[in-house]
C-alpha cells in the first residue's frame, strides 16, 4: 500500500514517460516530493510529454542510470514489464514499487471507489457508470470523476476528489498487476477471457491480476460478476465482498440481475425492479449496463436515476457507434474492433439474416479469423478486405462469402455504396490493430466517420 506520509524527504522515482507516468510525476512534485522521472526512449520520441511536465521533476532519458537506485520509492508505468531489468533491480534492492494508480487513489479524499474490470467492455460500463454516479452525486453538490485506463489518467483525475465526490475508475490488467493494494466500495469482473498473455506470463497470472480488484474488499464492499463466464465464476468464490452475479442468458434465482423480454431486472432492498435498458445493440451491452446498475445500487443510488440515465445513453464513440444512413444503408463504426472476438460480437449484435457488409483488415495480430466463419455465413453479403492483413483474411475466409480486395477504407466505402440495398449495414469492424494505416484505433475510426460523412 503506497502510504505518502512514509515516504516524507524521499525521492520519488517515476518509471515510464507515458501521460500518466507525466500526470503522476506532476502530482508527487506538488506534493512536495523530489521526483525523477526515468524514460528509457530518447527525449525526442517522448518530447510531447516531456513539455507538460512541472518545472521541478528531474528527466533522465534515453536510458536508466545509477540515480534511480537513490530514490525512496518507485511508481512504474503499466506498460512496462514486471520482468524489466530496472523494476527487477529496484526489488532487489527493496526500492517498493507501486503503481500509478494507487498512487493516485492515497491522494484522492473522495468518499467513494468504484472500480471496473474485465477483458472486454471496461470503457462502455466506467463511462456508463460514470454517468449514473454524475446524476446521482450532482443533487448533492459532488461529482463523480472518471478516470484510469479510460484515458484520463487517475494521478490527474483522483486528487482532485473530495468527500462528496466518487472516484470511478477503469482498471487494466497492467495496472492491477502493478498494484500492492486497491480496496473499491464496489468493483466488477465483467468477464475473463484469455488476453495479453505475454505481458502476464499466461492465462494464471493474468487472472491472479484480474483478482486484484477484490482481493482487499471486506464484507462492507461488493464486487459484480457475470454468471455466464465460468472463469469469473471460479475467481468469485475467492472473493470476501458481497459477490453479486449478472446473467443476459438466465433469469431469476441467485441472480442480483437479469435480462428477459428486453428488459433489465435488479434485485434491490427486497425487490426486483424492472429497468429499460440502454438503446444499444447486443447482448454484451446489456451485461455492461447490468453490471454499471448493480455497482450503482450498491452505493446507493436509487433505481430512478440509473433508469433516467440508461434511457439518454448513446454509448462510447468507436464502439458499434452509428456514423451516418446514406441511401438507406447504415455505416457503423466499430473501430475499437481489434481483435476477432470483438468483431464476433459485432457480428452477434447487429446481424439480422444476410444483412452486413464487413469491411475487415489492419495490421495482423496473429490469432486466426476462422472463428468468424459460421457468422460471415450466416450474415453477410461480403467481407470487404484492406491493409497488411488483407491476403490472410482472404485465404482464411475463401469460400464463405464474396470477398472485395480493397486496400484502403474510402474504396471500400464506395464498393458498399454501390452494392449494397436499403436496409442493409455497412460494418467497420476490422478484427485487426490500425497501426499500418492509422495512428490507433482511434484516429481510424474517426476517418471512417470523416468519410462516410462525404458520401452522397
Ligand atoms: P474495453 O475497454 O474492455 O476494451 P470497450 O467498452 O471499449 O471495452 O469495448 C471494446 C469491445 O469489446 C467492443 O467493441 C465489443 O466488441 C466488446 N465488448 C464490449 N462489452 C463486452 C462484453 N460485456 N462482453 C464481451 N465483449 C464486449
Amino acid at each position: 500500500m503506497f502510504r505518502p506520509e512514509i515516504f516524507k524527504g524521499k525521492k520519488a522515482l517515476v518509471i515510464g514517460a507515458g501521460r500518466s507516468g507525466a500526470a503522476c510525476a506532476n502530482l508527487l512534485a506538488a506534493k512536495g516530493f523530489k521526483v525523477l522521472l526515468t524514460e528509457e526512449k530518447k527525449a525526442e520520441a517522448v518530447k510531447g510529454k516531456l513539455k507538460t511536465l512541472s518545472r521541478s521533476v528531474e528527466v533522465e532519458t534515453g536510458g536508466h542510470g545509477k540515480a534511480a537506485f537513490g530514490c525512496g520509492f518507485a511508481v512504474k508505468s503499466p506498460g512496462l514489464a514486471r520482468s524489466n531489468p530496472l523494476i527487477a533491480a529496484l526489488e532487489k534492492k527493496k526500492i517498493p514499487v507501486f503503481s500509478e494508480v494507487e498512487t493516485a487513489l492515497a491522494f484522492s479524499g473522495a468518499a467513494k471507489l468504484l472500480a471496473v474490470t474485465g477483458t472486454n467492455g471496461k470503457t462502455t460500463t466506467t463511462v456508463l457508470l460514470g454517468e449514473i454516479m454524475k446524476a446521482a452525486l450532482s443533487a448533492a453538490g459532488g461529482r463523480a470523476l472518471v478516470c484510469g485506463n479510460v484515458g484520463i489518467p487517475a494521478a490527474e483525475a483522483a486528487p482532485k476528489a473530495r468527500a462528496r465526490d466518487a472516484v470511478v475508475m477503469e482498471v487494466s490488467s497492467y495496472q492491477l498487476e502493478d498494484s500492492s493494494y486497491l480496496k473499491p466500495d464496489a468493483a466488477c469482473v465483467l468477464n475473463i477471457t484469455p488476453d495479453h498473455l505475454d505481458h502476464h506470463g499466461g492465462l494464471a497470472a493474468y487472472v491472479k491480476a484480474k483478482e486484484k480488484i477484490f482481493k482487499f474488499q471486506d464484507a462492507a464492499g461488493c464486487c459484480v460478476f457475470n454468471y455466464e463466464d465460468a472463469r469469473c465464476r471460479r475467481s468469485a468464490k475467492g472473493c470476501l465482498s458481497k459477490t453479486l452475479f449478472f446473467s443476459s442468458k438466465r433469469s431469476g434465482g441467485k441472480l442480483a440481475a437479469w435480462a428477459a423480454g428486453g428488459k433489465l431486472f435488479f434485485r434491490t432492498g427486497g425487490a426486483v425492479v424492472p429497468v429499460k435498458p440502454p438503446a444499444l445493440p447486443g447482448a454484451h451491452n446489456l451485461e455492461n449496463a447490468m453490471c454499471a446498475g448493480l455497482m450503482a445500487l450498491h452505493c446507493g443510488v436509487e433505481p430512478a436515476v440509473i433508469k433516467k440515465v440508461f434511457a439518454a445513453f448513446r454509448g462510447v464513440e468507436h464502439r458499434l457507434e452509428p456514423a451516418r444512413r446514406v441511401r438507406g444503408i447504415a455505416f457503423v463504426n466499430d473501430s475499437k474492433a481489434t481483435n476477432v472476438e470483438s468483431t464476433l460480437v459485432a457480428l452477434k449484435a447487429l446481424g439480422r439474416g444476410k444483412n452486413i457488409w464487413l469491411i475487415l483488415g489492419g495490421l495482423d495480430k496473429g490469432s486466426p479469423y476462422a472463428p468468424l466463419l459460421p457468422f460471415i455465413r450466416r450474415h453477410v453479403k461480403a467481407v470487404l478486405t484492406i491493409g497488411a492483413a488483407a491476403p490472410k483474411i482472404e485465404m482464411e475466409l475463401a469460400g464463405a462469402c464474396p470477398i472485395i480486395t480493397s486496400v484502403t477504407l474510402e474504396r471500400a466505402c464506395r464498393a458498399i455504396l454501390g452494392a449494397a440495398a436499403p436496409g442493409e449495414t455497412a460494418l467497420f469492424s476490422p478484427a485487426c490493430a490500425s497501426f499500418d494505416q492509422f495512428l490507433d484505433f482511434e484516429d481510424r475510426g474517426r476517418k471512417f466517420k470523416a468519410f462516410v460523412r462525404t458520401l452522397r
